[in-house]
């Protein structure tokens, strides 16, 4: 395929003057012929010296094999003070390439302000070579390769031709190397360019302003006479393969993250349970009490729950097939919701894939960029996540803390917005102020929204929750939950009124573009809805073992209180709770020790999470080998 080199000169011809204001030269495919010379008349009509009114553009057929193929030197940066610094950095260039007693160079270079062409020099005579001194040399037919669909940038573009012209130099022969500096008043970076040192960008050769600047070609004879060099550079054709500068890695940053992870003992591990979610599992083929679930009141294994969800499978299969508004609404959905809603005593609910979903879809359904949330500094991950997806205003405020919740809402008076909390903080394990907070939010007309995850089957004489906990008639607007926690399955819901819901199904994201969950899971939510309902012996026996774990860690001396399923023993040091972890581990007892970002920084912990079926003297025994232990450290 042939090749065609473009040359382009504009120029201001007048009766004073002739300047010269841009020239430009390509090599290109037929194909890009017209589109390239469009673009040099444009930057000749564009250009900041002022426009073009003498514009040549000569264009030539070549054969490739005319063309001489070259990488471009590769490119480094100095960084100097001032142009003193760099050309005192010149200076030292040079002798690294043999060109002593260059003094003198930097005083020649003087004289190749307002040259168009370059100085030819001798570095052992330090005679000039051009056989026209007032025009010097120019060096020319010269283009980088493309990329295909390569987008042209202008700065980086006159950037490649610098580095275009500058490797074709470097390789014409008997030349040693290059010194440039632009004669651009604003341009102040100038080069050293040669074979051995690549190319030299040195950030200061001048000051700001001036418009002294040229180019010396330094020549030393070694073969061939002066007119080979000449006619190198001024005739041969060269394509010069401009590497894109390489990026790092994009694994290293992975990488480097898990390293310091690691480094920070914050790095996380799976641990493969070998049997059901019980109170004893399976761990390494070693029996293990199971002390970090939040399968509270142990249904995730009961028997009827599985008895019952297996039957739905049978019925209506495994996977649902769709979103909740194509396909995916079975009976068994509907009923769920019905259930939840009778369950918390409110108009209507809505099931969404997990708890973490209906946080996200629930919070950034109700607010948008021109509400403030209100929420609670301990509040769970999914409660953040969904304010910031809705854009709203975050306003953090101190745990259920109320007076600093209500100084805060009082200085956005007349906003409109959410407060939103946990009902049970779930890593603290204590209650929000739910009466104060739903004062607060009815007082200044904000809605109330409460993630009940771990109240749910925890809190109250029936396990209904918070509002059954202080004995409340009024509820929250938003009454969100999780059915994957006490009601042992998967999911989230929300209950609340008949219109939140229908705005909800309308606008929560998380609920209308996802795949419901099946309708075994569903099932097993409403079998175990059912048993909470019919008979509240579990969550009794659960009640029963938080009053008495709180008194096996009193007697060990340890001073964690709850009046939930979730007691969080303090430890502070990330790598020590991991220790402690894993040394309960090895006794026997399966306890997580939480970290950031879970909790802050050097506020890591051991999270108990009681059962309705572990035994007194389970409690017993763990509290007292964890008071063992903590003593040890
Ligand atoms: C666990 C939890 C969630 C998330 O529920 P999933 O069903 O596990 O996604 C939301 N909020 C709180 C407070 C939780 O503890």
């Amino acid at each position: 395929m042939n090749l065609y080199c473009i040359k382009m000169r504009a120029s201001q011809n007048n009766a004073e003057q002739n300047k010269h204001i841009s020239g430009a030269e390509k090599i290109v495919q037929g194909n890009e012929v017209s589109m390239q010379t469009q673009a040099l008349i444009h930057r000749a009509f564009n250009h900041p010296k002022g426009e073009a009114d003498f514009i040549n553009i000569k264009l030539e057929k070549t054969a490739p094999d005319d063309i001489l193929q070259l990488d471009a030197l590769p490119v480094r940066t100095i960084e100097v003070a001032d142009a003193d610094e760099g050309l005192r950095t010149v200076q030292k260039l040079m002798e690294q390439i043999g060109v002593t007693n260059n003094r003198h160079l930097l005083e020649i270079l003087k004289e190749a302000s307002f040259m168009r062409g370059a100085i030819l020099l001798d570095v052992d005579t330090f005679k000039r070579l051009e056989p026209d001194q007032a025009r010097g040399i120019r060096a020319t037919y010269m283009d980088r390769v493309r990329q295909p669909f390569e987008q042209e940038d202008i700065a980086k573009n006159h950037f490649d031709e610098a580095l275009v012209l500058a490797t074709k130099v470097a390789y014409a022969p008997n030349i040693i190397g290059e010194i440039c500096i632009s004669d651009d008043p604003d341009y102040v970076t100038g080069y050293v360019a040669s074979k051995e040192l690549g190319y030299v960008r040195i950030t200061k050769l001048k000051e700001f302003g001036s418009e002294h600047g040229g180019r010396i070609f330094l020549y030393k004879q070694q073969e061939g006479a002066v007119h080979d060099t000449i006619h190198y550079l001024q005739q041969q054709k060269v394509l010069v393969h401009t590497k894109q500068p390489k990026k790092a890695d994009k694994w290293a940053k992975l990488e480097q993250g898990l390293q310091q992870l690691k480094q920070d003992n914050l790095y996380r591990t799976m641990k493969e349970i070998e049997s059901a979610p019980d109170v004893h599992v399976t761990y390494c083929g070693k029996d293990i009490v199971m002390m970090a679930s939040n399968n509270y009141l142990n249904f995730a294994n009961d028997a009827r729950v599985k008895d019952y969800a297996l039957g739905v499978g049978q019925t209506y299969g495994i996977g649902s097939g769709g979103s909740r508004l194509t396909t995916g609404t079975t009976t068994i959905h509907r009923l769920l919701e019905k259930k939840l809603a009778e369950f918390k005593g409110t108009e209507a609910a809505l099931a969404f894939n997990s708890g973490y979903v209906a946080n996200i879809g629930i919070i950034s359904a109700l607010c948008s960029k021109d509400d403030v949330i209100f929420s609670d500094e301990l509040n769970h991950a999914s409660i953040i996540d969904g304010c910031k997806m809705s854009k709203a205003k975050i306003v953090v405020y101190k745990h259920n803390d109320m007076n600093d919740l209500e100084e805060k809402v009082r200085q956005h008076a007349g906003c409109s917005g959410l407060i939103v909390s946990d009902a049970v903080f779930s890593m603290d394990g204590d209650i929000v102020n739910l009466p104060e907070l739903l004062r607060i939010a009815d007082q200044y007309e904000l809605f109330s929204m409460i993630d009940e995850a771990h109240s749910t089957g925890v809190l109250g004489a029936s396990g209904r929750g918070i509002c059954e906990h202080f004995q409340l008639t009024q509820k929250p607007d938003i009454l969100m939950g999780t059915l994957s926690k006490a009601l042992g399955g998967e999911g989230g819901f929300v209950c609340g009124q008949q219109k939140l819901i229908e705005f909800l199904k309308n606008k929560a994201r998380s609920f209308i573009f996802s795949t419901s969950l099946s309708p075994v899971t569903m099932a097993s939510s409403i079998a175990a809805l059912n048993l909470l309902t019919e008979d509240s012996g579990q969550v009794k026996k659960l009640q029963e073992n938080i009053r008495h774990f709180n008194i096996c860690l009193q007697a060990q001396g340890i001073p964690t209180l709850s009046e939930t399923a979730i007691f969080p023993i303090i430890v502070g040091d990330e790598k020590k709770a991991m220790d402690v972890s894993a040394t309960l581990l090895e006794h026997g007892y399966y306890i997580s020790a939480i970290r950031y970002p879970t909790v802050t920084k050097g506020s890591a912990r051991l999270r108990i999470a009681l059962m309705a079926d572990h035994t007194k003297q389970e409690l017993a025994n763990v509290a007292a080998k964890i008071g063992y232990i903590l003593k040890g450290i």
